[in-house]
Order: C-alpha cells, then sequence, then structure tokens
C-alpha cells in the first residue's frame, strides 16, 4: 500500500479500477475497501460506545471500518464504487461521497454543489485525507468536462490548492489534472481573471517539476501559457512568462515556441520596455532562455526587435531600479553576439555594453554578462576597432575583477583584441596595468601546451646536423 504524508497525517490515496486518467475515462470506479473483521472492533472509533448483542457491527462501504448504527447510519448511492443503490456510510465519509456522488449527477446545482465542495476541502489540511482517500481528487478532475464557468472555477481553484502539496503532484499528473487545467483554461482563458490565475499558477508549479515538465507539454500545458502571455492582468503575464521560461530551459521546445501563431517573440518585447518593472523582468529572461538555441531563433529576435523600433536599445541605456531588467537584458545580448549575421545589428547594443562597464563594478552579475557579450562579439572583425578604445576599463572593470568568470570572459576579449592588433594591445597592456593578463595567460589550462604543439612545426626539439 503507498501511504503518502501531507502534514504528518498518513493518507492512502484512492487508487482507481483501470486507468488512473479519469480526465480521459470520467466514469472511474474506484477499488473498493477490505473491510476490518468484525473481531478486530471492540467499539466504534467515532463515538466510542462499545459493541453488545444490542450495539450491532456496521461496515461503511466507503472506507470499511467497523461503526455503530448511529454513526453509519446514512445510506448514499456510490456510483464510484460501481454501486447504484444507496449504501451505509460512515459519519467519517460521509460529507466527501456525498460530493463525489453528486460529481456523477446531471443536475447543474449538483454539479456546482460538488466542485465547491471539494474545492473548499483541497484548501484544508484537515480535510484533504478525506478528499484524496475517497476520490474527492478524481471527482474534482472529472468536473473540469462541464462547460460550466462557475463549476470550472471552483475546479481550478481545488486543482491548484492540491498542486502545492508535491507529494500530489504524481497523483494529480497521473489521473489528469493538468489536462483539466489545459481544458479550463482554453474554455474560459483570460475572460475570468481568477480562473486564469488559479490555472497558470498550477501549470507553473507542474513545469516547475523537472520530472513533470515533459508530462506538462505532453498534456498540452505550452498552448494555454503561450495564450495567457498575451492577458491584459499583470500577475497573469508574469505568471505566464515566467511558465513559458521554464518551458523554454529545454531548447527542444524552441520551434514550437518560435513558430506558434501568437507571435510570442514581439509580445515578449512589448513586455521588455512596459512600465512595470517585474513584467520586464520576467520577459527579458524569457528572451535571454529562448536566445540560447539555435542561430535562426537568434536572429528572430533581432528581426522583431527592429521591428520594435529598437526597444532593447532602449532597455539597456536605461536605469532601472531593478537591477535584474539590466542583468537580463546583458545575458540577452551577450547570447545574441554569437550569430554572425546579427553582427551589423546589434552594433548600437555593443556601444552602450562596452560605456555601461564602469557603472556595473558592483553588479557581479551584471559585469560578467557584459564581458561575455563583448567577449563573445571581439570574435567579428567588424567589432574590434571600437571594441580596442575599451581597453583600459576592460582591463580596469574586468580583468582586475575579483571574481572568476569576469575575469575569463576578459581575457578571452582581450586574447582576440591581441591577436587582432598585437603590437597595439601590447603596449596597451603593459601602460594600463594590464600585465596581470600575462600572468593568467600562462596559467591557462592548455594553453601553453598548445603554443608549444604549433612551436614544434618551426623549433623541432631533435634534429640532424646542418
Ligand atoms: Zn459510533
Ligand atoms: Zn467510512
Amino acid at each position: 500500500m503507498d501511504y503518502i504524508r501531507i502534514e504528518g497525517v498518513l493518507i492512502l490515496p484512492a487508487r482507481v479500477d483501470g486507468s488512473p486518467d479519469v480526465f480521459q475515462c470520467p466514469c472511474f470506479t474506484l477499488v473498493k475497501p477490505s473491510w476490518v473483521p468484525d473481531d478486530n472492533a471492540r467499539h466504534c472509533e467515532l463515538c466510542s460506545t462499545k459493541f453488545t448483542q444490542l450495539k450491532r457491527r456496521h461496515h461503511c462501504r466507503m472506507c470499511g471500518a467497523v461503526r455503530c448504527g448511529k454513526c453509519c447510519n446514512e445510506k448514499i448511492p456510490l456510483p464510484q464504487l460501481g454501486i447504484e443503490d444507496a449504501e451505509r456510510v460512515c459519519d467519517s465519509c460521509r460529507t466527501v461521497t456525498e460530493l463525489v456522488t453528486k460529481s456523477r449527477s446531471s443536475i447543474e446545482t449538483y454539479l456546482t454543489d460538488s466542485a465547491k465542495g471539494l474545492a473548499s476541502f483541497a484548501k484544508h489540511d484537515k480535510h484533504l485525507k478525506k478528499l484524496i482517500e475517497l476520490g474527492g481528487m478524481q471527482a474534482l478532475i472529472t468536473l473540469a468536462s462541464t462547460d460550466n464557468s462557475n463549476v470550472l472555477s471552483h475546479v481550478v481553484s481545488g486543482l491548484q490548492s492540491l498542486s502545492t502539496h508535491t507529494v500530489l503532484h504524481r497523483y494529480l499528473a497521473d489521473a489528469g489534472a493538468i489536462k483539466a487545467i489545459c481544458k479550463i483554461l482554453s474554455t474560459v482563458g483570460d475572460s475570468n481573471e481568477q480562473i486564469a490565475l488559479d490555472g497558470i499558477s498550477s501549470l507553473k508549479t507542474f513545469c516547475s517539476v523537472a520530472n513533470l515538465k515533459a508530462k506538462a507539454l505532453s498534456d498540452g500545458g505550452m498552448q494555454p501559457v503561450l495564450n495567457l502571455c498575451w492577458s491584459r492582468n499583470d500577475s497573469v503575464v508574469i505568471m505566464s512568462v515566467h511558465t513559458l521560461s521554464q518551458i523554454a530551459d529545454n531548447t527542444n521546445t524552441h520551434p514550437a515556441i518560435f513558430d506558434s501563431k501568437m507571435n510570442i517573440v514581439p509580445r515578449l518585447l512589448q513586455l521588455s520596455s512596459c512600465s512595470d518593472e517585474q513584467v520586464q523582468e520576467v520577459a527579458l529572461k524569457a528572451l535571454a532562455i529562448l536566445s540560447t538555441g539555435l542561430p535562426q531563433h537568434k536572429h528572430r529576435i533581432v528581426q522583431e526587435n527592429i521591428n520594435a523600433e529598437n526597444c532593447l536599445l532602449r532597455v539597456l541605456e536605461s536605469n532601472p531600479n531593478n537591477p535584474q531588467i539590466l542583468c537580463n537584458m546583458a545575458c540577452l545580448l551577450a547570447n545574441l553576439a554569437t550569430n554572425s549575421e546579427d553582427q551589423a545589428s546589434l552594433q548600437g547594443m555593443m556601444f552602450v555594453a562596452c560605456q555601461k562597464l564602469p557603472s556595473a563594478e558592483a553588479n557581479t552579475e551584471l559585469l560578467c554578462h557584459l564581458t561575455r557579450a563583448l567577449a563573445n562579439f571581439a570574435i567579428y572583425k567588424i567589432n574590434l576597432s571600437y571594441l580596442i578604445n575599451y581597453v583600459v576599463d576592460i582591463i580596469r572593470y574586468g580583468l582586475k575583477s575579483s571574481t572568476v568568470p569576469v575575469q575569463s570572459q576578459s581575457m578571452r576579449l582581450l586574447l582576440s583584441l591581441l591577436v587582432a592588433s598585437p603590437a597595439r594591445m601590447a603596449s596597451l597592456l603593459i601602460s594600463e596595468g594590464g600585465t596581470t593578463f600575462f600572468t593568467q595567460l600562462g596559467q591557462l589550462n592548455g594553453l601553453m601546451d598548445a603554443v608549444q604543439t604549433s612551436l614544434a612545426n618551426d623549433a623541432p626539439a631533435i634534429a640532424k646536423p646542418l
């Protein structure tokens, strides 16, 4: 038996007889409980009444426990166990069982009662045990197939509450909760703010769990996320773009994101230059992650940025209160800078990145992205004559930084410049106190071996007499 534990309470989740995916098979039947033997029960656990000849024992059909007549008096039809007739259910199982039974009804008000009741049970830790044990989670998921937005709002709110419990993730996913949420979001979408918020917040939770992300995508999680990036509600947008970043963390998803009809790159660029700094931050992060993949996708971002009147340049020039905006922007620029065909389009941003070096001194992450961007630009000849003007700043803020990644990116950058203009660079490095460059050069892993190997052709170790 697979018990789980939530807030110290041991729970035995209901098992479905057959496919666990109740979104696909809504008329599920639960595995019947095994009955506690009569002899094991001396008294009723609910009211402590001792069993005698007159105080008879009764079994609750839902939990299989032995109860007294008073505590097991109610009779309820149990379609969830494949029983259409009303059967004895004990007081401790009654409320959830009634709600699960009602979820099978064709009467609209019953469906609303059921969804509302189950959702409120999902919000309270002390009620969770019965909800999970008696099929309440499955009933909630099957209710997602209605078109009644009132019912759907309760369903998605209940599923959102359940998704906050890590131990339930696998059960929820297997039972079809992600498909249910996607269905609700595609039916109701942005027209209901609370539904959109609850839905996207659950999807965000599923996409943040490494081994559930693939399931979330195969269950249709991408489309509602892309749709909700266009929401008019800032909180929905922030959560949707954040979830998009989690999805895009795997570059295999990039073709679907870039090729989607939802015009996601123009939307992210628009959000990058909006007035809300939190929205800007998440949008730039998503673009930075989307720029880690194929060259044609980087090119798309650059092209769309030109259409957006170079909004990225304006972000880079700005001085936002939120320093993460510039970090994400510099990370994006550094990733885009590797693309040969975009060098001319990116030059304006390269100029600003050079000028930003002194003000980035206190922000290690920013300095790291900026030096990486410049090192990437330095691979291309057309940028060298401009970059060499900033050698002094690169030495002062990059090479002499105490942070290793900043030092290494600066070394990479200076090395490209040294190869391109050996005489000028050598004198600059010496006059500007960049001599540590030469010391560090000698310490680079494998560099001296490579130099020795390359020299060996012209200066062999062994030779015949002349
Ligand atoms: Zn009792
Ligand atoms: Zn019971």
